[in-house]
């Protein structure tokens, strides 16, 4: 587990063929209030929940884990994180809690031929991922956790309930798999992706001062240059149609 920044810790995605998200623990470690942001891939929970007993964190300190968005990536250990953190909620925005509820996994896999290859490759069987989920987020609220504040931010496009977090007084910014480091932004293929609505979202977040980029894969960037998103969305923009 690797320290960010006060309050803000991170474990690294271990990609394989497919790749598996960060884990991003936010929160004081002294308010015992703990958020996890993001599980990662079918089978990489084991190693998360280590990390965060080796860096000396209670699992009963997690309270709650919350989704970016639900693709296989994040959400794929999902279960094995909470089998070994059971009292931790589920937080997500309220268009994938819905499917999520319902066992609609549409989302969790994108494309058919995805689903066809993961349930074959993991063993997983359909509806797998049905899950309560405990708080449905919709956007522009604001969540006092851990003894910081995050603003919730609905950035479609990527996947239809992606949600961004954002944390003002440090100018830090959570924004699942819409913007990465290197001007590199999401896939807008998959299943409630939208090419248009990933533009708007980029420029939503291009409005946000941010010196803390922490996306879901790849380098994590300490200090972002002013106008990094805006640039990125401009240099996207002709294909975001
Ligand atoms: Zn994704
Ligand atoms: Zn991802």
């Amino acid at each position: 587990m690797a320290h960010v920044t006060e309050g803000v810790s991170f474990i690294s995605g271990q990609d394989e063929f497919i790749p598996d998200s960060h884990v991003y623990i936010i929160g004081d470690p002294a308010s015992k209030d703990l958020s996890l942001i993001d599980a990662g891939l079918t089978g990489k929970g084991a190693y998360k929940v280590q990390a965060i007993r080796q860096a000396g964190i209670e699992p009963s300190a997690i309270k709650r884990i919350i989704m970016t968005h639900t693709h296989l990536d994040h959400i794929g250990c999902l279960a094995e994180i909470r089998e070994q953190i059971p009292g931790a909620e589920l937080w997500a925005h309220k268009e994938e809690a819905e499917p999520l509820e319902q066992g609609d996994e549409r989302t969790v896999y994108g494309m058919d031929m995805f689903r066809e290859m993961c349930q074959m490759q993991y063993g997983l069987k359909p509806g797998q991922f049905t899950f309560q989920v405990q708080r449905r987020l919709e956007g522009g609220e604001g969540l006092d956790i851990g003894g910081m504040t995050w603003e919730v931010i609905h950035i479609p496009g990527h996947s239809a309930g992606g949600i961004a977090l954002y944390h003002l007084p440090k100018k830090i910014l959570i924004p699942g798999d819409v913007v990465y480091a290197d001007y590199a932004i999401g896939r807008f293929d998959l299943f409630g992706a939208d090419a248009s609505e990933l533009k708007n979202s980029l420029m939503r977040l291009a409005e946000l001062e941010v010196d803390i980029l922490l996306p879901g894969h790849n380098q994590i960037v300490t200090n972002l240059p002013a106008g990094y998103i805006s640039q990125t969305a401009k240099q996207w923009g002709p294909y975001l149609t």
